[in-house]
C-alpha cells in the first residue's frame, strides 16, 4: 500500500526566482493539487513530514563546520549557482531555501519508515544527491539520503540500502556520503556528458556505473534500465531508495538524455514493479527537473502507482 508525503513548507523559493534558477520551487504543491483533482482533496494518502530536520541531527552525515558555514549567504548561493542570491540577507535565503529543504529532509526519512513498514512511499520531496559531507553543489545542500539512511540505520531498523538513481546526473554526493561504507550499494543511470562528469570518486564507488551519451532517448535508457536493474535488486536487502529524477525529460535545459512523457512512465513503473517483485520495500524521492514538463511526468507517475499498489 502507498502514501505520498508533503508538506506546504516543502516549497522553496519566491515569486520570480525562476528568472534566475530552472528550478521550480512550486512543484511539490503543483504534484500535490494534480493529485487532489484525480483523488480528491488531501485523499491520496497523504502523509506529512514530523518537521524541519535540526543542524545536530544533520551531524550524522554533514562536518559541523559546513553545517554552520550554511549561514552565510555566499555559500548557499555558491551551492544553487546564483550568484546575486550572495547579496541576500541570510534570513532570506533560509526562508527560501534552507528551511524548505529541511521539511524535504525529513519528508524523505518519513516516507522510508512508511516504505519499510507498508511497501511504497512517494516523497515529494528530497534527492539532493550532489550534497556531500563537508560541500553543497549542483542546486543540493542537504544530503537527505545519507541522512535517512543513517538514522533509520542508528534506530536498527536498516542494514542494507540499494540506491538506484535515475536522474539524469549523476549521483556523486551520495557517492561521497558512502564513500567507505558498501551497506549502500549504488546504481547510477546518468548523462556522462555532463555535470559532474570530473568527479571521480562520485562515480568510482558506483556499484553498477550505467554512463549513457547525450541525446540517448527512450529506446537506448529503458534497454539499459531493463536490462540491468533486475539484477542489482535481486541482492538482499531492507530498502529500495529510488531517486526519480525527471530532468531526463526531453525539453529538460540541463538533462540532455531527452526521453518522452511515456518513456518516464515506464521507466518509474518498472522500477516499482521490479521492486515489488523482489518483495523490496521501495521509496521514492523526486530530485532534478528543470522543465515544465517535471510535474506533469511526477504527478502522472505518482497517480499511478497509488492505482496499482493502493492507498494505505
Ligand atoms: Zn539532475
Amino acid at each position: 500500500m502507498a502514501r505520498v508525503v508533503y508538506h506546504p513548507k516543502l516549497v522553496m523559493g519566491f515569486p520570480g526566482l525562476s528568472l534566475l534558477h530552472p528550478f521550480d520551487g512550486s512543484r511539490p504543491r503543483r504534484v500535490s493539487q494534480a493529485l487532489d483533482r484525480e483523488f480528491g482533496v488531501g485523499k491520496w494518502g497523504l502523509l506529512e513530514p514530523e518537521g524541519p530536520v535540526h543542524d545536530d541531527q544533520l551531524t550524522r552525515v554533514h562536518h559541523p563546520e559546513y553545517l554552520r558555514s550554511l549561514q552565510r549567504p555566499q555559500v548557499l548561493a555558491r551551492a544553487f549557482e546564483v550568484g546575486p542570491l550572495a547579496l541576500c540577507p541570510a534570513k532570506f535565503l533560509e526562508w527560501i531555501a534552507l528551511t524548505p529543504m529541511r521539511w524535504a529532509t525529513q519528508s524523505a526519512l518519513r516516507g522510508a519508515r512508511h516504505a519499510l513498514q507498508q511497501g511504497v512511499a512517494i516523497s515529494l520531496g528530497g534527492g539532493f544527491h550532489h550534497a556531500k559531507p563537508a560541500q553543497g553543489e549542483g542546486f543540493c545542500v542537504l544530503a537527505d539520503v545519507a541522512y535517512l539512511v543513517r538514522t533509520l540505520q542508528d534506530e536498527g531498523k536498516l542494514k542494507k540500502v540499494l540506491h538506484v538513481d535515475l536522474d539524469a546526473h549523476q549521483g556523486n554526493g551520495v557517492s561521497h556520503c558512502f564513500a567507505e561504507d558498501q551497506s549502500v550499494q549504488l546504481f547510477d543511470i546518468y548523462n556522462r556528458d555532463t555535470y559532474p562528469a570530473g568527479d571521480e570518486l562520485g562515480r568510482s564507488r558506483l556499484n553498477v556505473d550505467l554512463g549513457l551519451p547525450q541525446g540517448s532517448g527512450d529506446d537506448l535508457y529503458l534497454s539499459t534500465l531493463t536490462e540491468h536493474l533486475p539484477a542489482f535488486l535481486s541482492q538482499e536487502a531492507d530498502l529500495l531508495i529510488y531517486n526519480a529524477g525527471t530532468d531526463v525529460l526531453a525539453g529538460d535545459p540541463l538533462g540532455g538524455l531527452i526521453l518522452s512523457h511515456k518513456g518516464v512512465l515506464e521507466r518509474d513503473m518498472f522500477v516499482f514493479a521490479e521492486a515489488q517483485r523482489q518483495g523490496l520495500p521501495i521509496l521514492s524521492v523526486p530530485s532534478g527537473g528543470y522543465s515544465e514538463g517535471s510535474t506533469k511526468a511526477m504527478a502522472e507517475s505518482a497517480i499511478h502507482v497509488l492505482k496499482r499498489y493502493g492507498i494505505d
